[in-house]
């Protein structure tokens, strides 16, 4: 292995999605990028369900045959048993078009990724821990770091730019910032294992992951394409905390949990659970108050992470990777100046968290367990929200009260908008004789919502400003002819 050089261009911590996607995105781009990663790949992950936007970054990255060849299984939708309501989305519903994501075994699918970054130019080095960073006032200049596989001393390494995409350690968020809040709505437990000999889901789309309500949380069943079902159970802390003190300990909480959900019965009939432990996970729901400073972006859950209810992690990982090395190229080349660029990075992928964190709060408030949720942030918002204004309350918790609750903000009337939007839209998809109720629309009314259908599809890859139409602050991402940051055309350059 090479020595890690004294000084690289760009410097990325960690080597998950969001890490090795930045790193390669800016190598290709023909910058000196050193990417330090503290495992060793592959090392085990949770977050194996993708979502089909995942696809559009994965290309630029060469991959998509790359994970067709590895045989990860592919996804074409879910299937929901929420609440008393039965349905499944697919996501092609349009004849001839293949929309479809991949159900991924973590270790392999990091692997391929760093991989890749390898390949495509990055210094890659596994084992190396950064722990520590030296500033120059509010800007890094050098980290310190240590081998983990050997006992050697500090050294350190200087750059011009940092990517901190270190996960849930969130090195700057945690270390320096300490800026990071939880979401109080969304203090949830995870707890999953794996299974096999499992029976195939017969609703919904091939390879669709299965959500269904448990109690007053969720449970996920996830196929993998080495045969196993990953299958897990969401459920707020407090509740996690009534029925540990009921179970006798957590493979016995797990395995209560299983058995009360009918789609997880039916889904373990006579399965084996593959050993005696249990993976688990909680307080991971959160946002930093800041994603950027001068000097850095912070990348994928570095930054914040939402409930895993939509699986919108990697999604979040990539595009901010995809955000954070435009921002860098352009920086670094002089196209843009830094503090715009930093403002850009902020607002870009706030805004795409805030979409997600909507869709995640509004699709709880379907489950007949909604009114905790509510009731939790009515309680915590200190403000009288009331009948429809729930959605903002809640929002208004998870997502830091002072991003959206000036009116002037636009994230405000954002998050409204979307708010609405996807209630009449999961409102459809939650009403059993939805089909009857299609079938008595005006026309106009069908076209009208087939647009919006649209619309909430486009909220998933939202936020992140790919192009000229959805610029902010008259930036926006342009992939080509290099990889960068542009200004919309009518804009006047500052
Ligand atoms: P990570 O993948 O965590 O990578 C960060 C890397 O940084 C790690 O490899 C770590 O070793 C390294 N690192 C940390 N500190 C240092 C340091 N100091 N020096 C060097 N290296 C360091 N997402 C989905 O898309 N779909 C799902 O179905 C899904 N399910 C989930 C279920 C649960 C219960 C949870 C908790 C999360 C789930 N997620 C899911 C989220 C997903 O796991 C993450 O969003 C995703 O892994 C984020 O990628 P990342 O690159 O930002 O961070």
């Amino acid at each position: 292995m090479s020595e890690i050089p004294a000084h690289s261009q760009v410097l990325v911590i960690g080597g998950g999605p969001a890490g090795s996607t930045a790193a390669h995105l800016l190598a290709k781009a023909g910058f000196s990028v050193t990417l330090l990663e503290r495992a060793r790949f592959p090392r085990y992950h949770i977050g194996e369900s993708l979502q089909p936007s995942c696809l559009a970054v994965l290309d630029r990255l060469g991959l998509r045959q790359v994970l067709l060849d590895h045989g990860f299984t592919k996804k074409y939708g879910v299937y929901h048993e929420w609440g008393h309501e039965k349905w499944a989305v697919e996501f092609a519903a349009i004849p001839n078009q293949e929309i479809f994501s991949f159900q991924v075994i973590r270790s392999e699918f990091d692997q391929l990724l760093i991989e890749a970054a390898q390949q495509a130019g990055v210094a890659v080095h596994q084992d190396i821990e950064v722990v520590g960073l030296d500033w120059d006032g509010d800007r890094p200049v050098a980290a310190r770091w240590r081998s983990s596989a050997a006992s050697s001393g500090e050294k350190a390494i200087t750059f011009d730019r940092l990517v901190d995409a270190s996960g849930r350690n969130g090195l700057i968020s945690t270390r320096y910032n300490k800026d990071r809040r939880f979401n109080e709505g969304f203090q949830n437990v995870a707890i999953w294992a794996y299974w096999k000999g499992t029976q195939p889901l017969d609703e919904g789309p091939p390879g669709a992951t299965a959500a269904a309500t448990v109690g007053s949380g969720w449970i996920w069943g996830i196929p993998l394409h080495n045969g196993t079902l990953s299958v897990g159970l969401v459920t707020h802390r407090d509740e996690f905390k009534r029925r540990r003190e009921e179970a006798n300990g957590l493979l016995d909480l797990y395995t209560k949990a299983v058995e009360e959900s009918p789609l997880a019965s039916r889904l373990t009939a006579n399965a084996q659970r593959i050993g005696n432990d249990v993976h688990i996970e909680q307080d991971y729901s959160y946002a930093a108050k800041s994603f950027a400073g001068p000097g850095y972006f912070v990348a994928g859950d570095a930054a914040c992470f939402i409930d895993p209810l939509l699986s919108s992690g990697v999604h979040l990982a990539l595009y901010s990777a995809l955000l954070a090395a435009a921002s860098t190229a352009s920086v670094l080349r002089g196209e843009v100046p830094e503090a715009e660029a930093t403002d850009f990075f902020e607002r870009c992928y706030r805004q795409a968290y805030l979409r997600i964190l909507v869709l995640v709060a509004s699709f709880y408030q379907l489950y007949d367990g909604k009114d905790t949720y509510f009731w939790k942030a009515q309680q915590l918002a200190n403000e009288d929200f009331s009948g429809a204004d729930k959605n903002a309350a809640f929002v208004s918790i998870i997502a830091g009260r002072e991003d959206i609750l000036d009116a002037a903000d636009p994230t405000r009337e954002l998050v409204h908008q979307i708010g609405s939007l996807q209630r009449q839209m999961f409102g459809l998809a939650a009403d059993k004789n939805r089909m009857e109720t299609i079938m008595a629309m005006e026309p106009g009314d069908i076209a009208q919502l087939m647009r919006k259908g649209e619309e909430l599809n486009r909220f998933t890859t939202g936020g992140f400003s790919m192009s000229e139409e959805s610029a902010v602050r008259d930036l926006y991402v342009a992939p080509a002819p290099e990889l960068g940051l542009k200004r919309a055309a009518a804009s006047v350059p500052r």
